[in-house]
């Protein structure tokens, strides 16, 4: 399945949707002006399962994101925070320790039961001992499968214990102070 033919139908979750279905989440902040827009809220128990599967191996392993997308209207253009919400492992893969092919089939099962507040956001996959940053080839998978403005790319350096985020199509590099990780309870089905 090629990712931009699910394209039409995302829609945002409001503000105050999310005030009352995301208990203790801190959306407060995204009101603040002063924000660095979007925040990336990632729960520490994705963050876990993330880990988790990159950790076995000291090869590049990887994934996909899925999730939702906060905004003030139902476009995509202006986004308030991008909420993880759960990590879908490729498991069939070509894999060396410099090189991630995933087939086809993690989109799939990923794109199956998902609905249009919960799509795949992004992408992950692991650079074990060689540093979190998006190489020449992440950039051009980001460009080419994680085209849309709420595209994420995280890559891992389970060893170096380092993490990065990228957004959009240009893979632009996400602050640390955007991305929020905390325990917090989703009270969405
Ligand atoms: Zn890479």
């Amino acid at each position: 399945m090629k990712w931009t033919s699910i394209k039409s139908k995302i829609t945002t979750i409001k503000l105050e949707k999310a005030e009352i279905d995301w208990c203790p989440i801190e959306l407060d902040s995204l009101e603040n002006g002063a924000q660095n827009y979007p925040l990336i809220l990632y729960p520490d128990a994705i963050r876990k399962k993330i880990m988790k599967h990159v950790q076995d191996q000291n090869v590049e392993l990887g994934g996909l994101l899925v999730g939702s997308i906060v905004g003030c209207a139902d476009s995509v253009e202006e986004i308030l925070a991008i909420v993880v919400r759960d990590a879908i492992p490729s498991v069939d893969y070509e894999s060396s320790a410099v090189s991630l092919t995933m087939s086809p089939k993690v989109w799939q099962s990923a794109n199956s039961g998902l609905s249009a507040e919960m799509l795949v956001i992004g992408w992950y996959h692991s650079h074990p001992n060689l540093g979190a940053f998006f190489s020449c080839v992440d950039k051009k998978t980001q460009k080419d499968f994680f085209n849309n403005n709420y595209n994420l790319g995280l890559v891992i350096d389970p060893v170096r214990e380092e993490e990065k985020w990228y957004i959009g199509a240009e893979a632009h590099e996400i602050t640390e102070s955007q991305v929020r990780t905390f325990g917090f309870g989703l009270c969405l089905d």
